[in-house]
């Protein structure tokens, strides 16, 4: 039985990027904000010191920053008629856990979709015609536009400091950047990174090839910079500990290094840390939040009433927290009915490996999100006609790391132990280089989320269970994208090199990306999403639920900055509209 507590204002579920944005935006309009945050808290001075933070058995073999599997799982399962199977350790993707949340260990690439992403149907539509697009394919429009979101891009990347170089200034087309991008108002807040050999090579390819290769936008930052909570940032070492890390020099944006510093200043803030909540709470009618249940580490259950909710739990526990809390109708993929669970997205990347012999390229040497990338190739930059698939991704030489636990690259052939093996691996660590394409995956009516018949958590819960694979047109556009990309290594002149498209059936065991979106999309019309433009839920006008479980379809880049950028426009939306007038915030 749980305990009541006081009522608060606001409570947030999760304390990552969404959870901290939420909370400063909303602490400032007088609100008393109690946080829940299933993991511990973290400090950067305290938890990632230079002297041990580069620790690549604790971190990336054993996951270290992560939620753990026998704490909270999910299954999965390529198809509708097969049984899912729990994941018992992480694979394809690696959820947070503790304060930050993703964004202590993300790479920190921070790139905003393009202005056709966010209409993608009707834009693909007008484009190609209904016919071009796969019967079973369940893409959709935002029901917002880039141009609206623009600000809110602007403001997560002056709350980061992202370090780019700009190709398009209120649509002047500017040199040196990307010249597809959407119209910005104005520069990066600081320049782009020093480029090491290997993306400066890829550069020159791509540039005698004819496209226009940039800097990749990246929160790992060139230099100092103080931003506009007054939270001040280190320049990047090019440590190569980043992604799956923290930062100890203070060089990464993270809730941590960029928002905490300032919030925690709020008297009325709260984080409760190491309470996971079990639920979302609602009154008889089923169409208002009471509040949350949680559970502390003792075992206590505790129930927080609340006037608003926000989940801010990252893109999976949202799907699953509405499940459990039957918010919503569940989506069943064979009557086509119900919005919590649909259109489940993921991402599709592959990558070129290139052998070179006289090349000395340092591995070492590198950051989360540093490379030179091209976009001649992502959303529909291009002409799609006559290939036959739609959309996109970008490509690059993006020099995250050589750790030596995870940089063994050699070539096809080379036995995968023994002696052998280990002298590939030393011939080849300096001289081998990889290049990557990051690609966008629509959404099907097959692909989605739901309750598990057969498998529970520790609480007796039933695990969430996804359902995916990738299809014909992802495949299509993976193997595509990988043969521009093989061109333009070609050109760096390497000895060999080998073309590593994606093919199916999807593996849960293989880490890709932890860019998993939808299940609980936005849109205009509550027959086809589950939250309104404002991420607002159409079923319980006192919940908002943020993050990546909103988008449609995922686009071909990593999500974050559109994360941060919807976090601003629905704290916006609350602070503006909703606190004056507590209802749905769109009428239908
Ligand atoms: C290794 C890695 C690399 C990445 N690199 C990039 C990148 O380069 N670029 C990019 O754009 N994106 C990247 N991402 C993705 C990025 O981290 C996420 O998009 C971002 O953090 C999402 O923000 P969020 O607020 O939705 O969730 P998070 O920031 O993850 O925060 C969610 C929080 O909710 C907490 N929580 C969950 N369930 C509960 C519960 N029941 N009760 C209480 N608390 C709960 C979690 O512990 C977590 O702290 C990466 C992710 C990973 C794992
Ligand atoms: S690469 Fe740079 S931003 Fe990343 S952990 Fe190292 S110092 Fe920090």
């Amino acid at each position: 039985m749980a305990r009541k507590l006081p009522a608060t204002d606001v409570v947030i579920v999760g304390l990552g990027w969404t959870g901290s944005i939420l909370a400063h935006e909303l602490a400032g309009s007088g609100l008393n904000i109690v946080a829940i945050e299933r993991g511990p808290w973290r400090d950067t001075a305290t938890d990632f010191p230079p002297a041990y933070a580069q620790d690549e058995l604790r971190y990336h073999i054993r996951h270290d920053l992560f939620l753990r599997p026998a704490q909270l799982t999910m299954t999965v399962r390529n198809g509708v008629n097969e049984t899912a199977l729990p994941m018992r350790s992480w694979g394809s993707f690696m959820p947070p856990n503790g304060v930050g949340g993703g964004g202590v260990h993300w790479n920190a690439e921070t790139w905003r979709f393009l202005p056709s992403d966010f209409q993608m149907k009707t834009h693909l539509t007008e484009r190609y015609g209904e016919k071009f697009l796969p019967a079973d394919m369940t893409i959709q429009d935002w029901g917002v536009t880039y141009d609206e979101l623009e600000p809110c891009y602007d403001r997560f990347e002056y709350l980061c400091g992202t370090s780019g170089k700009a190709g398009n200034i209120k649509g002047q087309i500017q040199a040196g950047g990307n010249p597809f991008e959407g119209a910005r108002a104005r520069e990066y807040p600081t320049p782009p990174q020093k480029q090491p050999y290997g993306p400066t090579l890829f550069a020159q390819a791509a540039k005698e090839m004819g496209y226009k290769p940039f800097p990749q936008p990246s929160g790992n930052l060139s230099q100092a910079y103080t931003n506009p909570l007054g939270v001040t940032l280190g320049p990047c070492t090019y440590c190569g500990f980043c992604e799956w890390f923290g930062c100890g020099n203070y060089s990464k944006a993270s809730p941590q290094t960029t928002i905490l510093p300032a919030l925690v200043r709020q008297p009325n803030f709260e984080a409760r840390t190491q309470c996971e909540v079990l639920k979302i709470n609602l009154d008889n009618s089923g169409k208002r939040a009471t509040g949350v249940t949680y559970v502390d580490t003792s075992g206590n259950e505790w129930e927080q009433p609340a006037d608003l909710v926000l989940l801010c739990a990252f893109q999976l526990f949202n799907v699953h927290l509405l499940l459990i809390s039957g918010i919503g109708k569940p989506y069943d993929p064979r009557a086509n009915e119900g919005m919590i669970g649909r259109n489940y997205s993921y991402q599709v990347t592959s990558s070129v490996d290139a052998f070179f012999d006289n090349k000395i390229f340092n591995p070492f040497i590198a950051s989360g999100a540093i490379g030179m990338c091209i976009d001649e190739f992502n959303g529909d930059n291009f002409d799609h006609g006559p290939h036959g698939f739609v959309g996109g991704g970008y490509m690059g030489a993006v020099q995250t790391n050589g750790r030596p636990l995870q940089t063994t690259r050699t070539p096809k052939g080379t036995p995968q132990w023994g002696l052998e093996w280990k002298e590939a691996v030393a011939k080849n660590y300096l001289t081998s280089y990889e290049a990557v394409t990051h690609g966008g995956c629509c959404s099907y009516r097959d692909a989605y989320c739901d309750l598990d018949p057969t498998y529970t958590d520790r609480f007796g819960r039933k695990l969430m269970r996804i359902t995916f694979d990738f299809h014909e047109n992802e495949l299509k556009m993976s193997q595509y994208l990988t043969d521009r990309l093989a061109e333009v290594v070609q050109k760096m002149g390497p000895r060999q090199f080998e073309k590593r498209p994606r093919s199916g059936p999807y593996d849960s065991t293989v880490y890709q990306t932890t860019h998993t979106c939808g299940g609980a999309i936005m849109g205009t019309d509550p027959k086809s999403s589950a939250l309104n433009r404002y991420l607002q839920s159409w079923d319980v006008s006192n919940l908002f639920v943020l993050g990546a479980t909103a988008f449609p379809q995922n686009a071909g880049y990593n999500p974050t900055d559109t994360v941060g950028a919807l976090a601003y426009w629905t704290a916006d939306a609350i602070t503006s509209q909703y606190l004056k007038n507590p209802g749905p915030l769109v009428h239908i």
